[in-house]
């Protein structure tokens, strides 16, 4: 990697800048004091040759729970979902270092390519130290409250944490999800969002029982709320639906809706009138639970910004980005795969509030893609740079902001 302050110039066979649906070829790129002077298709002679290799805009990771990044394994078994949080309860309360799961989780993302993070944060006594070449966070606070007792202690946290990484990352808020915030916190959430000028993210139409949850007041979620004897039956208005939340969260400067694994045509339709609001889709999170299949290509064609997450390693079995893309290219048509790398990178970036593209006057920072068969392979479109025998080879970080 180069210091930001010097000149740097590659060259290399294939360019996805972020914006056009072409990939360019033979492109050079000319960086200055860490910011995009030049992409150029002329011979520039001192460029460092990347060969057959294809430049994007960096990857973005937008939800992930940084916190079980020590589990060597996916918690199992991952249905009846109720079951499942009880284990994630029960392995936040078992691990004896919080701080080494989160920094094992930095690292391990830094490893993957990845350059941003939307990153929960649930625990206060933790610190988030990343390296120069570590990916740039976005902390999201996770907020929780059934009572009102509870919902009275959320302010204190929310002091306390913009306090204590104020000038060191992106800060944002996360009511956690409709069954463990009540409607009085989530509504305050999104006044403080307002007011500090933050960004929101939440769980939202995870589960078919969340909608049940909503809608009637029964089902296996408030079935495990009245075990722990948190069930309020007046908390929620009969007939309540994701849309409700969805207007709600509009309010903030900048919301991601975590899965929205079931929102309906309605919803869709709210979402893509909202620019900023965005999904966080997680792949292989989503295959785990066994959902209906992800409405993601609907969202998409029907103008809602979704981007791309890994979830924590509660229920996924790494944090590599790259993976998800090839994940879902696997399971689509070939003609979705130019759709699923800008979910993994610029809109990934736009979910954040970023808008970061590979452009002159940008900041020099990309990330370089490469075919394992590096001698015979030419990459022959979009399917082929997402296909299995690619990976990511290096970023660079050189104009990343705050780095
Ligand atoms: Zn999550």
């Amino acid at each position: 990697m180069l210091e930001s302050n010097s000149r740097q110039s590659v060259k290399v066979a294939y360019l996805w800048d972020g914006v056009g649906s072409t990939l360019l070829e033979n492109v050079t790129l000319i960086s200055e004091q860490g910011i995009i002077t030049e992409v150029t298709s002329n011979r520039v002679d001192d460029a460092v040759d990347l060969g057959n290799a294809v430049i994007i805009p960096p990857l973005v990771n937008v939800h992930v729970h940084l916190e079980f990044s020590h589990l060597k394994q996916p918690l199992s078994p991952a249905l009846p979902f109720t079951k499942w949080i009880g284990k994630t309860m029960a392995d936040r309360r078992a691990n004896p270092d919080v701080q080494h799961s989160i920094d094992s989780g930095i690292a391990e993302s830094a490893n993957a390519g990845v350059v941003m993070l939307g990153e929960i944060v649930t625990h206060s006594p933790v610190n988030y130290v990343t390296k120069k070449t570590e990916p740039s966070l976005l902390l999201f606070r996770e907020l929780i409250g059934l009572t009102p007792a509870a919902v009275n202690e959320q302010k204190e946290v929310v002091t306390s944490f913009l306090k204590q990484f104020q000038n060191q990352h992106s800060l944002g808020l996360s009511p956690h999800a409709p069954y463990t915030v009540r409607p009085e916190l989530l509504e305050q959430c999104v006044q403080w969002a307002c007011e500090y000028k933050l960004p929101v993210t939440m769980h939202l139409a995870e589960t078919r029982a969340e909608l049940e949850m909503m809608n009637s007041g029964t089902g296996k979620i408030v079935e495990m709320l009245q075990k722990l004897d948190l069930w309020d039956s007046q908390m929620i208005e009969p007939g309540t639906k994701p849309l409700d939340y969805l207007r709600i969260l509009s309010q903030a400067p900048l919301a991601i809706l975590a899965h929205g694994n079931y929102l309906d045509d309605e919803e869709i339709e709210f979402l893509a009138s909202e620019p900023q609001m965005s999904i966080a889709y997680c792949p292989r999170t989503h295959a785990f639970f066994q959902h209906d299949k992800h409405r993601w290509r609907e969202m998409s064609e029907a103008g809602v910004n979704v981007a791309i997450g890994t979830d924590g390693r509660g229920s996924n079995p790494d944090l590599d980005l790259w993976k998800e893309v090839q994940f879902l290219g696997k399971s689509s048509r070939p003609r979705d795969a130019e759709q699923i790398l800008r979910m993994a990178t610029v809109n990934g970036w736009q979910a954040c509030g970023k808008p970061v593209r590979i452009e002159v006057g940008q900041r020099a920072c990309w990330t370089v893609i490469r075919h394992r068969e590096i001698s015979t392979k030419r990459f022959s479109g979009w399917s082929d740079l997402i296909g299995q025998q690619t990976y990511v080879e290096t970023v660079n970080h050189a104009g990343l902001w705050g780095k």
